[in-house]
Parts: structure tokens; sequence; C-alpha cells
């Protein structure tokens, strides 16, 4: 659902993403991305206990500081499972979620 989201932006802005240099979906949210976690940590009032490390069409790895591990999160027909929870609704995945807000804030 949320990727299907992303996407459908991706979509409708494809052209004047394109003249930016960015060409492909991984590079456009890589892009977006960069913004959100920018404003997002300046928003932010204590040290974030998530990082997001990596963001491609299938997975989103994000740096968990509290627990000192790497989280790779599958992206699987637009639904978000946290391979380390093995679960759908963990604190990993409301971190995606919540970037996914603020995306959309960004967006609109
Ligand atoms: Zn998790």
């Amino acid at each position: 659902m949320v990727y299907d989201k992303f996407f459908a932006v991706y979509k409708e802005n494809k052209e004047e993403y394109s003249m930016k240099g960015i060409n492909s979906f991984a590079a456009h949210i890589t892009d977006k991305m960069e913004t959100i976690m920018k404003n997002f940590n300046n928003t932010e009032k204590y040290p974030p206990r998530f990082k997001v490390i990596l963001i491609e069409d299938t997975r989103i790895v994000l740096n968990d500081s509290k627990i000192e591990r790497i989280i790779e999160i599958s992206i699987k027909k637009g639904m978000l499972i946290c391979e380390f929870c093995k679960s759908e609704k963990c604190p990993h995945i409301g971190f995606c979620y919540s970037l996914h807000q603020i995306y959309r804030t960004i967006s609109s």
C-alpha cells in the first residue's frame, strides 16, 4: 500500500524528476528520503532511534540504535514486513509508516 503510493507520486512527476537526473524509482525514493530525513532530524528533540541506511525497490534498511542492530524491512506486494521481528506491526514498521506520513506532507 505504502509502496503503491510512493510509486504513484513518482509516475505523476516522472518527467520533472528525469530533468533533475533522477531516472529510476529507487533514485527518486533515495532523493525524497534524504529530504525527509533532514526535515525529520531537524524536528526531532531526542537523538533518533532509527536511521535509514538504504532504501531500494524491495527493501528498507534501518539502523536501530536502541538494540544496536541493522533491521531489514521487506516490501512485498506493497506491504512492509520486518525481517528482524518477523512482524508487520513492530516499531520498525511504525517508523517506516511515519516516514511515509512525512513524505506525503512534503509531496502534497
Ligand atoms: Zn521490527
